[in-house]
């Protein structure tokens, strides 16, 4: 048993497997677990939704001005053992998960007000230790002062076919290219924009899971959690 708790904050390019292995530890440690890349991916059904985003056009500044209307709430689902999020109410878990939402996802959190005020909401959730929280600006924004950060990779193409696996086995009808696509511009995006780009932070120990399985990885991390904390 791991008696000290701690912040462990996860980042890394998209489709890195974060949320499997921050589920992992969570559960494993008694941990909450916070899928902050969820709050993203529901502010982006939001505009979408709400008819902010075209095909190519996205209203950003009457965007943020609405953005106070958005409410972001986790729900813990014992059947799956992980919080399902929901948008004012309404779990939109699924939804979010589709490639339009994808496709949209990074460019609505290159906006400052989104990030300011999603940063502000996840640091509130963090307040009280024993938190595993994934993303892209966790360990360099939301928490520099985490006792563990990881910072995961693993090659592009890996990564394509892990999401496409994903997506077809829920029945979306997705080709590889378009999904290496996305993996790639997200992560052009992510590491490009202005605010808080996704960079490893300099205490961050960088996981290269190419050839791990979840399982190996998983036991290597709670080694250095049990570290930490004992
Ligand atoms: O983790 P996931 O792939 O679901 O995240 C979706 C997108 O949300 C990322 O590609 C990134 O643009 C954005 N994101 C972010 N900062 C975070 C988490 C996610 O910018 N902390």
């Amino acid at each position: 048993m791991n008696s000290k708790k701690i912040i462990i904050a996860i980042d890394g390019y998209s489709s890195t497997g974060k949320s499997t292995l921050a589920k992992q530890l969570a559960n494993n440690l008694g941990y909450v677990y916070v899928d902050t890349g969820a709050m993203y991916r529901v502010t982006t059904l939001y505009a979408l939704n709400n008819g902010f985003i075209s095909e190519n056009h996205f209203n950003i500044n009457d965007f943020v001005i609405e953005l106070h209307k958005i409410v972001i709430s986790f729900k813990y689902n014992p059947e799956l053992k992980f919080a399902e999020v929901y948008l004012n109410g309404v779990n939109v878990e699924k939804e979010i998960r589709t490639m339009h939402v994808s496709s949209f996802v990074s460019k609505v959190a290159a906006v400052p007000e989104v990030r300011y005020q999603l940063v502000k909401q996840q640091q509130e959730i963090g307040e009280g230790t024993g938190i595993v929280m994934d993303g892209r600006d966790i360990g360099t924004v939301v928490f520099p002062n985490a006792e563990l950060k990881l910072f995961m990779t693993a090659s592009d193409k890996i990564r394509a076919t892990r999401r496409f696996d994903e997506l077809t086995a829920k029945g979306d009808a997705v080709t590889y290219e378009e999904v290496l696509h996305n993996v790639r511009e997200r992560d052009y995006i992510d590491t490009h924009r202005k605010n808080s780009p996704l960079v490893k932070a300099s205490d961050a120990i960088e996981i290269d899971n190419s050839s791990l399985t979840i399982a190996e990885q998983f036991d290597k991390i709670l080694k250095l959690v049990t570290e930490i904390c004992s």
